[in-house]
C-alpha cells in the first residue's frame, strides 16, 4: 500500500507521521514550530525530522501533504499569509521543501485538509458530500461536494466560519458582524464569558478559572454541566449558531454527512444532543433526515490524517 507524510503545521507546534493509505499512521512526532528560525529554518527543520522518521521506520513515502492554517495558494504550494506565522508573507514552502529533499510535495490550506482527512480516513469514507467545521479557536470549514473539494474561484472558497447567522451580532475578527466564528468559536465564548464577568461574579466559570489558572471553552462546558447561568447562556447561544448556520450549509449542499471536528467538538457531549435536535427544526421538511451529523473521529490525528490526504489525494 501506498504510503506518504502528513506534516500539520501549526504557529506553535509542528506534527508530522507517516501515514499508510489503508492502515493509517504507521508513526509520527511532534515538536515545536520555533518561528523565530525563520521560514528557512523551519522548513530546514521539517525536512531533516522527516528524513529521520523515515530513516526510523525503513520506509519509502510517495510525497509530502502539508496542511497549513491561513490563505493558501495550493497550485503553487505557497503561503500568501497566515496570522498564525507573522511575518511570512507569499513564502514559497512548496518549493523550499522541494529544494532541500527529494520529496514531491503538496500544500492545502487546514481545514480543506481536514476535510480530506475525513474522506480518507475518517466519518467521510465512501462519501461523496461532505461537511466539515472545525471548532477551535476560530471556525474552519471544508466542503467536499460531488466527490470535488470545493475551492472557488481563488481558491480560498468555503469560508463557513463566516457564515452570518446574527446581522446584528458581535464583531468578528474578519471586520463583518455577527458570523458564526464571532459567536462559536473558542475565542467568542471566551469572550462572552468575560463579558459577564461583571453581571456573573459568582459564576463556576470563573471559580474554575481561580482552581486551573485558565479560562477556555473546557471552563463554560464543565460550568455549564453544574448548570451554570452564564455558561447557560453561552452554550444556547453556542447552539442557536451552530444549528442556524449547519441547516443552513444543508440547505446549500444537500451533504450526506455534516462533521464536527477540532478542539471544541471534543466538549460535544454536552451540546450534541440538543444541536441535533435543533438543526432537524430548522432545516426544511424536504431535508430532515437526509444526512447524519457526527463528531469527528480522528481526535489529536486529525491534523496528520488530513495533511497527509492532500497528498493522496493529489497522487490520485
Ligand atoms: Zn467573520
Amino acid at each position: 500500500m501506498r504510503k506518504v507524510a502528513g506534516i500539520d503545521l501549526g504557529g506553535t507546534m509542528i506534527k508530522m507521521g507517516i501515514v499508510d493509505e489503508k492502515d493509517g499512521i504507521i508513526d509520527k512526532i511532534e515538536f515545536e514550530t520555533k518561528l523565530d528560525l525563520g521560514f528557512e529554518g523551519v522548513v530546514k527543520r521539517m525536512v531533516e525530522m522527516l528524513e529521520e522518521l523515515i530513516t526510523r521506520n525503513a520506509v519509502e513515502i510517495s510525497a509530502v501533504g502539508i496542511g497549513s492554517p491561513g490563505s493558501i495558494d495550493h497550485e503553487n504550494g505557497v503561503i500568501r499569509f497566515s496570522p498564525n506565522f507573522p511575518g511570512w508573507e507569499n513564502v514559497p514552502l512548496k518549493a523550499e521543501f522541494e529544494r532541500l529533499s527529494s520529496f514531491q510535495v503538496f500544500v492545502e490550506n487546514d481545514a480543506n485538509s481536514a476535510v480530506l482527512g475525513e474522506k480518507w480516513f475518517g466519518a467521510g469514507k465512501n462519501k461523496e458530500h461532505i461537511v466539515l467545521l472545525t471548532l477551535g479557536t476560530g471556525i474552519g470549514g471544508g466542503v467536499i461536494s460531488h466527490n470535488i473539494l470545493i475551492k472557488g474561484h481563488d481558491g480560498i472558497g468555503a469560508e463557513l466560519g463566516h457564515t452570518v447567522v446574527e446581522p446584528n451580532g458581535p464583531l468578528c475578527g474578519c471586520g463583518n458582524y455577527g458570523c458564526l466564528e464571532a459567536i462559536a468559536s473558542g475565542s467568542a465564548m471566551v469572550r462572552f464569558a468575560n463579558e459577564g464577568r461583571r453581571k456573573f461574579p459568582n459564576s463556576k466559570i470563573f471559580q474554575l478559572e481561580k482552581d486551573r489558572g485558565v479560562l477556555g471553552a473546557k471552563e463554560i462546558f464543565d460550568a455549564f454541566r453544574e448548570n451554570d447561568p452564564l455558561a447557560t447562556r453561552i452554550i444556547e447561544r453556542f447552539i442557536d449558531a451552530m444549528s442556524t448556520a449547519i441547516a443552513n450549509f444543508i440547505h446549500i449542499f444537500n451533504p450526506q454527512i455534516v462533521i464536527l471536528g477540532g478542539g471544541i467538538s471534543r466538549g460535544s457531549d454536552v451540546f450534541f444532543d440538543e444541536l441535533k435536535k435543533r438543526v432537524e427544526m430548522k432545516v426544511m421538511p424536504s431535508f430532515v433526515s437526509t444526512y447524519e451529523l457526527v463528531v469527528s473521529p480522528l481526535l489529536n490525528d486529525a491534523g496528520i490524517l488530513g495533511a497527509s490526504a492532500v497528498a493522496l489525494e493529489a497522487l490520485k
